[in-house]
C-alpha cells in the first residue's frame, strides 16, 4: 500500500515519498525520468514540476514493488547491455555487467580468426533477452548469429529486441544443442543456468527466473550438458565460452581438458572472480591452465 496522493505530486515530493519508502534516490529518479520521458539531470533542474495524475499513479505502485524487491529492470521494461538497450519482462534474466566479459571475449576470438569474422557462425545458447547474441551481431554485423533458448515466451523477447534493433540473427527454441541438429558453429557461448539449489544468492533473485539460474548438479549440469555436446557442434579450432559461478573455474577447465578442448582459459570478472571459462575444440595438445585478467 501507497501512502501517496496522487494528483499534483511534484518531482520533489516524488522523491521525498520514494525515500519515505526505503527506496534508493537513483531507482526513483530512474523510475522518474522514464515516466516523465526526461534525462535524470533535467528532474534535478526541474523538481519542483508536477507529475500528472497517471505518473503519480504509476509511480506509487512502481515505489510499492521496488519495495518489496522487484528489480527496476522489470518495472521499467528495460536494460542497457554492451551498449544495447534491451526490452524485457520476468520471462527473461535480466543481463548482468559480467556477461558482458563473455561478449567482449567472443568478439576477439571473431577479430582474431585469419579470414576476419565474414560468414562467421555463432552461437548463443540460453539467450534470454538476446543479450549475447545481440551485442556480438551489433559489434561484428558479418557474422551469421543464431540464439537458442528452450523457452518460447524467452524467445519472443528475443526476437523482438532483434528487430527493434534492427539487427538480424536466428533463433532456435530447444534445451541447449538440441536446438540446432546437424549444425555447426565457429564461437559458441552461453550464460546457462548456474547456481545450485538452496544457494543463498536465490533469496535476492526470486524475481527472475528461476530456470534461468538454478541448474541440477550443485548448479553444473547444464555447462556439463553444454561441454559434452559442443564437441560435434564445433568447428575445428571454433571456440566454446562459457560463464560460470565463482566457485566453478577449475571444474569446468578440467571438464573441458578432458573432453578435447584446447587453449583452455578463464577470465577474472572486474571483481577479480574467475567469471568466464572457455576453450577451442581441437585435439587437446596441453593440459596447461591460464589464469588471466581482463584486457584493460
Ligand atoms: N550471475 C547471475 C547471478 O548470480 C546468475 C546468472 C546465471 O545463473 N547464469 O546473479
Amino acid at each position: 500500500m501507497s501512502h501517496l496522493p496522487e494528483d499534483q505530486l511534484s518531482i520533489a515530493e516524488a522523491l521525498a515519498a520514494a525515500r519515505s519508502h526505503g527506496v534508493a534516490r537513483l531507482d526513483a529518479q530512474l523510475m522518474l525520468a522514464a515516466l516523465l520521458d526526461r534525462p535524470r539531470s533535467w528532474l534535478i533542474a526541474h523538481d519542483e514540476e508536477p507529475l500528472d495524475q497517471t505518473q503519480g499513479a504509476v509511480f506509487a505502485h512502481w515505489l510499492t514493488r521496488r519495495r518489496d524487491g522487484e528489480p527496476l529492470a522489470y518495472l521499467l521494461g528495460e536494460k542497457e547491455f554492451h551498449g544495447l538497450m534491451l526490452r524485457l519482462d520476468p520471462s527473461v534474466l535480466i543481463p548482468r555487467p559480467e556477461t558482458e566479459l563473455l561478449v567482449d571475449w567472443g568478439l576477439r576470438v571473431l577479430e582474431a580468426r585469419p579470414s576476419g569474422s565474414a560468414g562467421c557462425r555463432v552461437i548463443d545458447l540460453g539467450t534470454g533477452s538476446g543479450a549475447i547474441a545481440l551485442s556480438i551481431k551489433h559489434d561484428c554485423q558479418t557474422a551469421e548469429v543464431t540464439a537458442v533458448d528452450a523457452s518460447p515466451t524467452a524467445l519472443a523477447v528475443a526476437g523482438r529486441n532483434s528487430q527493434a534493433l534492427n539487427l538480424p540473427i536466428t533463433l532456435a527454441r530447444g534445451s541447449w544443442w538440441d536446438a540446432v541438429p546437424d549444425q555447426c558453429f565457429d564461437l559458441a557461448l552461453a550464460n546457462p543456468p548456474y547456481i545450485a539449489a538452496g544457494d543463498d544468492h536465490l533469496a535476492a533473485l526470486r524475481h527472475e527466473p528461476q530456470s534461468a539460474l538454478i541448474a541440477l548438479e550443485n548448479g553444473l549440469a547444464d555447462l556439463d550438458r553444454i561441454i559434452a555436446g559442443a564437441p560435434v557442434h564445433l568447428a575445428a579450432g571454433g571456440w566454446l565460452l562459457l560463464e560460470h559461478g565463482h566457485d566453478q573455474a577449475t571444474w569446468v577447465r578440467q571438464r573441458l581438458a578432458v573432453s578435447g578442448f584446447t587453449d583452455v582459459q578463464t577470465l577474472r570478472d572486474l571483481a577479480g572472480i574467475e567469471r568466464c571459462t572457455g576453450g577451442r575444440a581441437l585435439p587437446a595438445t596441453t593440459s596447461a591452465f591460464r589464469v588471466v585478467s581482463p584486457a584493460v
